[in-house]
């Protein structure tokens, strides 16, 4: 039984695309080798060629490369642009282990790295450019904080002095915000969160112009990344769905981020998309809508967070976001990492807010402020609003318990 299986080449045309698994290319003759394009199925057969075409209409670009996470988008574009001994300036608020990348494995390849704050002047960032800058990474709205950055500014001043952009385009999911068009090299997206949207799929994705498109492309293939077609297919389908559910999960956080600003326990809401919040005026500018991203400030000591998070249950205590459901994640121990924190000491939370009914978070929400003034009073095990039964564990997450698992 190894050789009858039959492949009949008029597959019936359905509405959802092929999924072709598969390693090697059948060539027809013997003319065909050194002809035939792929030969291999490392770079993709029929599934991931649809992926790609796909995210360079998305985002307009060039060209686009696949990556087996987010993280690995970001890593395998930085590595495909830089050399030794050059440096690389990053946005402070960028994805905690994209910090990470940088102090270590890229330090070792004799990359270092700078990094500025995201309210940065043009004028003084220009000034930290010099002989050896080859790449600035950006990310808007940053990570945790949502902080906004001046992209089409970056973008501008780069280009002038001959420096790669790459900005970390997974707030936006391709649809919110359009990297490319306001000069930027190199988006880059955690696939992993709005495209496949079902918090059951790691892939990531680089699409770029120019002599960027060329230099991702060539990093690729020297360096031999593989996505399943599975994997692609899972991402083709979320992006028939993407524009729907970023708009719900938009419209659900910026009710739940106008609700939280009314709340005498919430010190401040950190959410773009709101009126009124800080980076609002330059995300309205370039931002179509924002997405289920909510970051809250608390009124209170850290030490009795613990309250707020044991209290909920519609949002799940968990990384990531961009799936379906609402999470939430404490963040003091990612922005400690920082070279331009402002510490607080006051809890900063991390919300995602789910395609849920929003009246039902929104309950959920008041009674976890409310275990939380509770606990910050010093009542720990009285707290209104907490589930029966519930009697927040008194034990914060370790620092570096938060730092491992930063997503
Ligand atoms: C989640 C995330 C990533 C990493 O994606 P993975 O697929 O989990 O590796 C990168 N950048 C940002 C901004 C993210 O939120």
């Amino acid at each position: 039984m190894i050789h009858p299986v039959h492949v009949d080449d008029d597959v019936l045309r359905t509405a959802a695309p092929v999924i072709q698994r598969g390693t090697t290319v059948l060539l027809d003759d013997y003319s065909a080798f050194g002809r035939t394009t792929p030969t291999y199925g490392r770079g993709g057969l029929a599934s991931q060629a649809a992926l790609r075409q796909a995210l360079c209409e998305l985002e307009g670009g060039e060209g686009a490369e696949l990556y087996p996470s987010g993280l690995a988008a970001v890593t395998g574009a930085i590595l495909s642009i830089c050399r030794t001994g050059d440096e690389i300036l990053i946005c402070d608020t960028i994805y905690g282990p994209t910090r990470r990348f940088a102090t270590t494995t890229l330090a070792d390849y004799g990359v270092s790295a700078r990094y500025f704050p995201a309210a940065i002047a043009m004028d003084d960032l220009a000034a930290m450019l010099g002989e050896r800058t080859r790449l600035i990474v950006l990310e808007a709205p940053g990570s945790l904080t949502l902080d906004m950055l001046d992209v089409p500014g970056v973008a501008a001043l780069a280009r002038e002095r001959g420096i790669f952009t790459l900005i970390d385009n997974t707030y936006a999911a391709g649809v919110l915000f359009k990297p490319l068009a306001h000069g930027v090299d190199i988006s880059v997206q955690a696939l992993t969160k709005y495209v496949c949207g079902h918090s059951d799929v790691f892939l990531g994705s680089a699409v770029a112009n120019g002599e960027a498109a060329a230099l991702i492309k060539r990093g690729s293939r020297s360096m031999g990344w593989a996505v399943s077609a599975d994997d692609a297919y899972l991402a083709l389908r979320g992006l028939r769905t993407l524009h729907a559910r970023l708009a719900r999960h938009g419209d659900a956080a910026l009710e739940v981020a106008a609700w939280l600003q009314g709340q005498p326990m919430v010190r401040e809401v950190l959410c773009p998309q709101l009126p009124g919040t800080r980076g609002h005026e330059i995300f309205r500018r370039h931002f179509s809508a924002g997405n289920g991203l909510v970051t809250i400030v608390l009124n209170g000591p850290e030490m009795a967070e613990h309250a707020f998070f044991n209290a909920l249950r519609l949002f799940g205590l968990g990384f990531s976001w961009g799936g379906f459901e609402s999470l939430a994640i404490p963040c003091n121990g990612q922005i400690r990492q920082r070279s331009f924190a402002a510490q607080t000491g006051n809890p900063a939370i991390r919300l995602h807010v789910g395609l849920e009914h929003t009246a039902d978070l929104i309950r959920e929400l008041d009674g976890a402020l409310c275990a939380f003034a509770a606990a910050a009073d010093g009542n720990t095990h009285t707290g209104t609003g907490q589930p029966a039964g519930q009697t927040g564990a008194s034990t914060r997450p370790g620092r570096g318990a938060q730092e491992d698992s930063a997503t």
